[in-house]
């Protein structure tokens, strides 16, 4: 087996000595690493403590992981915005219907002013093993704001037209032309690029990893969200795990799971980076908790090396519980202890 770490995302508990509690239960569930998922308002209010909660999650052995969890909801996940509570501008913008939406612009000034700030407070302050970014994407119009297709897309906020029209000399399109999502793809690689090298001008020993979205489900139809060629993201050069995000279907078959696994782990490899997948451990799924088990042979056997699950304790207690969460967190610390060897 080529596993050699495997852990869950954690949210929610801002004392040390109460998170350090959970860390030895996540142990005792086999996870040798944390993903430590951070909202703004954890970054801003609780500051203090998150040091020290990297320190007592690094203290047990466990790698640990930052996540800049549903930062400007430029990022996946449910945790509201600061950012888009105080900015009324700075908004990605629809092109056909010209509405704002509830997503910041990461081409504004204003927002990589504030996200760049905040990796670099995190990077300064935590020794931890490196910084995750969550499923990055352009919004999509749809109510709630999400990032599934429809006809209409974002951003051409007046920064985007600006910066459009400077480099091709015509005025942005309302459709997606081909120049038009090369544009976007380009200046979705640049942020991300950025905040990568400021993350490791300071932590040059820290693993960057960029969680992508799969486009090859029955869930996420578009291929429009920025980073959706996988191939163009594992070659960044400032990334060193090519991570790629749960199958949110409830029932799809394990040959599904094989084929993102196998294809993950061919642009890592081919790119000198380590494969990371993940395992949906929350909500509906798995429908039988025991294919948990399945799909992480499956990862394991695909060549998977880093296998992480959404989330610690199956999300028990929170709208996002599987059915039967201590039991789903059971079977994912029994399957970890299976594919790690032990
Ligand atoms: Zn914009």
């Amino acid at each position: 087996m080529a596993v050699k770490e495997t852990g869950v995302s954690y949210y929610g508990i801002s004392y040390p000595e109460h998170a350090a509690r959970d860390f030895t239960e996540m142990r005792a569930h086999h996870c040798t690493a944390v993903l430590l998922a951070l909202s703004e308002f954890d970054i801003f209010f609780w500051f203090p403590n998150i040091p020290k909660i990297v320190e007592e999650a690094r203290k047990q052995g466990l790698n640990v992981y930052l996540d800049t969890w549903g930062v400007g909801k430029f990022f996946g996940g449910e945790p509201p915005s600061l950012f888009l509570q105080e900015n009324i501008q700075n908004r990605q913008i629809t092109a056909l219907t010209g509405e704002p939406v509830a997503a910041a612009c990461f081409n504004t000034p204003a927002f990589q002013e504030y996200f760049l700030e905040l990796v670099e407070k995190l990077a300064r302050s935590c020794d931890a093993q490196g910084i995750f970014w969550d499923e990055p994407h352009f919004a999509m119009p749809i109510y709630p704001v999400g990032y599934q297709s429809t006809a209409d897309w974002t951003c051409r906020c007046s920064v985007c037209q600006k910066l459009f029209e400077q480099e091709y000399g015509y005025t942005m399109p309302k459709v997606l032309t081909d120049q038009v999502k090369r544009f976007r793809r380009r200046k979705a690689r640049q942020i991300l690029q950025s905040a990568s090298q400021l993350a490791k001008s300071i932590r040059p020993e820290w693993l960057v990893t960029q969680c992508s979205l799969p486009a090859e489900n029955n869930y996420y139809l578009s291929y429009e969200r920025g980073y959706d060629d996988w191939e163009q993201v594992a070659a960044f050069p400032e990334y060193d795990i090519f991570s790629t995000s749960i199958v949110t279907s409830y029932d799809v078959p394990l040959a599904t799971h094989q084929r993102l696994a196998e294809k993950t782990v061919a642009l890592a490899r081919k790119y000198k980076k380590i494969p990371q997948r993940w395992i949906m451990s929350y909500l509906g799924s798995p429908v039988d908790i025991d294919f948990i088990r399945q799909i992480a042979r499956t990862y394991a056997d695909s060549g998977v090396e880093s296998i992480f699950s959404w989330t610690y304790r199956a999300g028990f207690g929170t709208i996002l519980s599987a059915p039967e969460p201590i039991n789903a967190w059971r079977t994912l610390g029994e399957a970890y202890k299976e594919v790690l060897g032990q």
